[in-house]
């Protein structure tokens, strides 16, 4: 680091909506990063998506520079850089904060003072203290009305067991006492260790430019990386020369060098996305130099598959794929085929709105239409000898279940909500497999609610209904801990006597013709009508356990005949009858799209 400047490495977390890209935004502006005229709104919050949602999706650096004379802060160095790292709020894109607090020192913990604290506040919490960084405490939104200050104040100062003095109250709205979260942060993050030696780097995400090739984020732990140099990625073992270097501010600005402590970015000059990790250590290219630690992945335990509308964009998707990758290293795919929709992926995920975000970047950046199954869990198949095997879904599932025991992912589920709330929370699990574990308070007002439940009973909108019942104040976390053994059963979906195979699902045993039923009425409510009536039935086994029929479309044979020629008509009518039993024997389906897309809606 150059001597006339020091650096503070941080990320600013909390729940959703509590506040972070706003608090950037402060940021910007005090730092003078960015100018009032180009100032907007959660100004991190890059993509079109992001924005129109009001979410942050992906984590989002920036480099800003300050003066600490003219903000009243007395250290020897003229300069002080703030690298900022905003961070998402929603369970589903947990990764991406760790990712973004292995790059820091610090954390500048936010609360809503209107909310308080909530489920991924205490998550994202965990996750700092774990990476052992110096937190800071801050109560945000004090400008409301309905700001409850005092009662946020003790919460906060309960679960982080501190002195009530510790927590910084601002507005990200109004800019009320930002500078003196600025000095906080300068006093009490530590400026990063300074490494000599040969050349590590964190990658911790990237992303692709068609000019630069695959750009990668870094956090330069170890030595210095100069424009032009030769690097090596140490996963793949591809050298590179460096094409360019620099800063986030926020948007991509070159340098010459980047020194250990610094946050900033590697373009590769790489065009296969594939060849890079995030969590991987680029190196120089001399050999015997041990790789950081980086990330462990994590598993995805949710999936879907996913088919283009149109089957020649089968390629088209598979690139795409691969570059939404680069920056969100957490999905996963596999090409499949299905008779009835092509050739597709099945994709793993995080969760069921990183299912619907990644659809839509699809949509968005690539201009992909696709057909989504629902959603599904992993399971783990056991055989006689013990050995376990993952399975993706129904068509994974074995017809000759005997002497195999089938397992499912169980999590540990989180619920805060404010304590008159319980009641109503707790009717909702009566219906749902799983066990309630305990209660236990924050404060008098406020519960967290502990329950060990199948991961399927919480991607079943178990989320909405929580946020409904509690009008919007209750909020939960989860973490799978387990596989264990479930009564479980394959459903399968016969239209005219034919398999459907996409329509194939695991399902409870004790919910399997409620299920069922609501199954084949859903077809038949999509299915326009054919020649001939058509039997939709849901089977376990050889078992029929519901069924719709769904009529014949009626051509009016009669229609040319005016008059009174009754036995001619009733002759016209039979004819039409025997046409069509001979249609049914011969009878083949062809299922629209359509059809597809709104079953999967679920
Ligand atoms: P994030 O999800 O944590 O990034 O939260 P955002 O920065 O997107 O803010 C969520 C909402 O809270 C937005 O409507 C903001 O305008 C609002 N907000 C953020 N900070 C404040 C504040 O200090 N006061 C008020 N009144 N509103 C705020
Ligand atoms: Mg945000």
């Amino acid at each position: 680091m150059k001597k006339e400047e020091t650096v503070r490495n941080f990320s600013i977390i909390s729940h959703i909506d509590h506040g972070k890209s706003t608090l950037a935004d402060r940021f910007l502006e005090v730092t003078g990063a960015i100018s009032s005229q180009k100032m907007r709104p959660q100004f991190l919050d890059m993509m079109d998506l992001e924005r129109e949602r009001g979410i942050t999706i992906r984590m989002q650096p920036v480099r800003m520079e300050l003066d600490p004379k003219k903000m009243g802060i007395k250290i020897n160095q003229k300069k002080v850089v703030l690298n900022l790292i905003d961070t998402p709020g929603h369970v589903d894109f947990s990764y991406e904060v760790s990712r973004s607090l292995a790059a820091t020192e610090g954390a500048v913990l936010l609360v809503d003072a209107t909310q308080g604290v909530q489920a991924q506040t205490l998550a994202n919490l965990d996750l700092a203290r774990k990476q052992g960084l110096v937190i800071i405490p801050v109560i945000n939104k004090i400008d409301l009305e309905q700001a409850n200050v005092e009662e946020v104040v003790k919460e906060l100062a309960n679960i982080l067991e501190t002195s009530e003095d510790n927590i910084i109250k601002i507005s990200a709205k109004t800019g009320e006492n930002v500078v003196g979260l600025i000095k906080a942060i300068i006093e009490k993050i530590p400026p990063p260790i300074e490494k000599e030696g040969p050349l590590r780097a964190l990658i911790f995400d990237s992303e692709y430019d068609p000019y630069k090739g695959v750009v990668a984020y870094v956090r330069i732990m170890e030595g210095i990386v100069r424009n032009g140099q030769q690097i090596r990625l140490f996963a793949s073992q591809i050298k590179a020369e460096v094409k360019e270097i620099g800063y986030f501010r926020p948007e991509f600005s070159s340098t010459n060098v980047l020194q250990s402590g610094e946050i900033g970015y590697i373009a590769t000059g790489i065009k296969e996305p594939n060849k890079i990790r995030v969590g991987d250590t680029i190196m120089g290219i001399d050999l015997g130099i041990k790789p950081l630690p980086g990330y462990k992945e994590p598993q995805p335990m949710i999936f879907a598959s996913l088919y283009p509308k149109n089957p020649d964009e089968f390629d088209i998707l598979k690139t795409a794929l691969l570059k939404l990758k680069l920056n969100d290293p957490s999905l996963t795919f596999e090409p499949e085929t299905r008779e009835a929709l092509g050739r597709g992926f099945r994709c793993g995920f995080l969760g069921t709105l990183h299912v619907e975000i990644i659809a839509e970047r699809l949509r968005r950046e690539f201009g992909l239409e696709l057909v989504i199954s629902t959603p599904s869990v992993i399971y783990k198949l056991v055989d006689q000898k013990g050995e376990e095997k993952f399975i993706y879904g129904a068509n994974d599932w074995p017809d000759f279940c005997q002497g195999l025991t089938i397992k499912e992912p169980w999590a540990s589920l989180e619920i805060i909500t404010p304590s008159r709330y319980m009641g109503k929370i707790l009717d909702i699990f009566k219906d749902l497999r799983g066990s309630y574990i305990e209660t236990r308070y924050i404060s008098s007002e406020r519960v967290v609610l502990l329950f060990d439940i199948p991961l399927a009973e919480i991607i079943a909108n178990l989320y909405d209904k929580i946020k409904s019942v509690s009008q919007g104040y209750a909020s939960m976390n989860y973490k799978v801990f387990d596989f264990r053994v479930g009564d479980l059963v394959k459903m399968e979906v016969l239209i005219a006597g034919e398999k459907e195979k996409a329509f194939s699902k695991i399902v409870p045993r004790e919910r399997v013709y409620q299920e069922g039923r609501r199954l084949v009425r859903k077809i038949k409510d999509y299915l326009p009508p054919q020649q001939f009536s058509v039997a939709i039935q849901a089977a376990v086994g050889d078992n029929i356990i519901a069924r719709e029929t769904l009529k014949a479309r009626r051509k009016d044979v009669t229609a040319p005949l005016y008059g009174g020629d009754y036995s001619r008509k009733k002759k016209l009518l039979e004819k039409q009858k025997r046409g069509k039993k001979k249609l049914k024997e011969k009878g083949k389906v062809r299922i629209p799209t359509k059809v597809f897309l709104e079953v999967f809606k679920g």
